[in-house]
């Protein structure tokens, strides 16, 4: 590395969509790689396509990123339209009069051309080239001996044209920083396009502007994504016509399935957006996304973003693919959900409840009539109109706290504490299949007589776990059955309507006496 130069280095997304895992991974690694190394960390809007661009997905990527951390040096600010930083503006859209100096140039030196083939005649050279047989169809150069003169006049008629670079003939060789030496043939690209010409308009395109913004913002090194690997050949040609110095660059390894195929839809490929909203925190994704080709030197696999910054270099970075693996995301998710208070944690899944539908705050606390009980009282629960204490729903939240992988499951694992009535089939109830409803019925009845001996001072988790697995294994001995469950399992499914649930103690502790009595009493009433 060349260490008179100052780093500098840029995420430049495309507004073009929401912000993928894929493009996090980048910005997260450009971000590091300019922490490391004191360096400036630019944040590009690269929305140079006008129909595809959209205000909307530039407030995505703006705002994920934030929410994950990655935080520019430079870039758009998310609050005014203003930029920040000496190289702005940094939208692409607003670098019009740079592009044109540079591409006046270009032309002024003979180095690109005015193309005039319509969409059909490209179409139809493709065609042919892969009828003859040639692999990587290229442009045929028709354009490239028409005169000055015939370009101009052809403009003056208004007539559509883009501008195409000269490609000449070489070998362009370049130092990757994870794949090493690299070698490309320019035969293999034909003339390529850099912009569109629409009246006195230009309208860059991806290539040439990138090269344009690399310049003039003193880009010192180029991270990106593995599928840019085709584009800098083009890119090194551009720096080489324009007298530009070329960065140094580094293509991150693709990202796969599980399968190892192209990740897709279905193998994780989704907007960061939707892991935030499935209730995956921003430190379990920073952790996740960091592994996503790169690991430290010490065996760890659990890390914060202020361990990255000291630990993280390129040059560990791997060539092969990154599996993109969901199960190490839901442990890890798990892990930082666990490092998380309870209050901090419930704070966390308040949202997923309120809009489930299963709680209800009392009152916004901007409120003027909110009051001290309502602190005490915060939230209602409609289906029973019943208020809910903060402490209450901690205690509630709490027997999921250890087995909770994503904050969103938590409105399916505790949505029974919120009902009136359970919707659950009978069978359920049934611990063994050959236990006949009447059975089944006797056994509940002499559960609600078990619990009704109980008094309410003496209602707490220890108590009833004591009281009632001695019962059931008493019961278990009467009936036979051999195990506890004969008794238990049925006071789940009563309590809960799940097969999988926290303790059944716990729960009648939370649930309370009467409730819980209810709860068996309803499902006696399912016979
Ligand atoms: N705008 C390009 C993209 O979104 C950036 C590619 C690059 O980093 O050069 O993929």
């Amino acid at each position: 590395m060349d260490n008179d130069r100052k780093i500098r280095v840029r995420f430049a997304p495309a507004p073009t969509g929401f912000l993928h895992i894929g493009g996090a991974r980048t910005a997260l690694f450009n971000y590091l790689f300019a922490r490391r190394h004191q360096g400036t960390f630019v944040l590009r809007i690269e929305d140079t396509d006008a129909d595809k661009s959209k205000p909307g997905f530039e407030k995505d990527i703006l705002e994920n990123l934030q929410w994950l951390g990655i935080f520019w040096d430079e870039g758009p600010t998310p609050i005014s339209q203003k930029d920040i930083g000496d190289y702005g503006p940094y939208r692409q859209s607003e670098r019009g009069d740079i592009y044109k100096k540079h591409i006046k140039k270009l032309l002024t030196e003979d180095k690109a051309y005015y193309c005039f083939c319509s969409l059909e005649e490209l179409k139809n050279m493709r065609e042919y080239q892969i009828s003859a047989g040639r692999q990587a169809p290229r442009y045929s150069g028709k354009c490239r001996t028409m005169s000055k003169k015939e370009a101009r006049k052809k403009l003056a008629q208004g007539e559509q044209a883009i501008i195409r670079f000269k490609v000449s003939s070489q070998q362009i060789k370049f130092k990757d920083l994870i794949r090493q030496n690299l070698e490309f043939d320019t035969d293999l690209i034909g003339d390529f396009s850099l912009a569109k010409v629409r009246g006195k308009r230009i309208l860059p395109l991806y290539n040439f502007a990138a090269v344009c913004d690399d310049f003039e913002m003193k880009i010192s090194h180029v991270i990106r994504g593995e599928d840019h690997l085709p584009n800098t050949p083009k890119q090194i040609l551009l720096q080489q016509a324009l007298n530009f110095p070329q960065p140094e660059y580094c293509h991150l390894p693709l990202i796969l399935g599980t399968d190892k195929s192209k990740l897709s839809k279905r193998s994780g490929a989704k907007p960061l957006i939707c892991y935030k909203k499935e209730g995956y925190l921003a430190e379990a994704l920073i952790n996740f996304i960091a592994l996503l080709g790169w690991h430290p030197k010490i065996e760890k696999e659990i890390f914060s973003l202020s361990f990255l910054i000291k630990e993280f270099s390129l040059e560990k970075a791997q060539k092969s693919g990154a599996i993109f693996n969901v199960k190490k995301l839901d442990f890890l998710n798990g892990f930082y959900i666990r490092q998380k208070s309870l209050s901090r944690l419930t704070e966390l899944c308040v949202p997923y409840l309120i809009r489930a539908g299963l709680i209800e705050p009392v009152s916004d606390l901007k409120d003027s009539n909110f009051n001290k009980e309502n602190l005490i009282q915060p939230y209602k629960i409609p289906a029973i109109k019943e208020s809910l204490s903060l402490e209450r729903l901690q205690k509630i939240i709490a027997l999921y706290h250890k087995r909770l992988k994503k904050l969103s499951e938590i409105v399916e694992l505790i949505d029974f504490f919120f009902k009136e009535r359970l919707d659950y089939n009978k069978d359920l109830l049934r611990w063994k299949t050959v236990m006949t409803d009447k059975e089944l019925k006797n056994l509940l009845k002499k559960l609600i007589k078990i619990l009704l001996k109980i008094k309410d001072i003496d209602w707490t988790r220890s108590n009833l776990e004591k009281i009632l697995i001695t019962q059931a294994e008493k019961l278990s001995i009467q009936f036979g059955a051999g195990d506890r469950g004969y008794l238990l399992w049925p006071l789940r499914i009563a309590l809960t309507g799940k097969e999988s649930s926290a303790p059944p103690f716990s729960i009648a502790e939370i649930l309370g006496k009467k409730k819980t009595l209810k709860r068996i009493e309803q499902a006696i009433e399912k016979f």
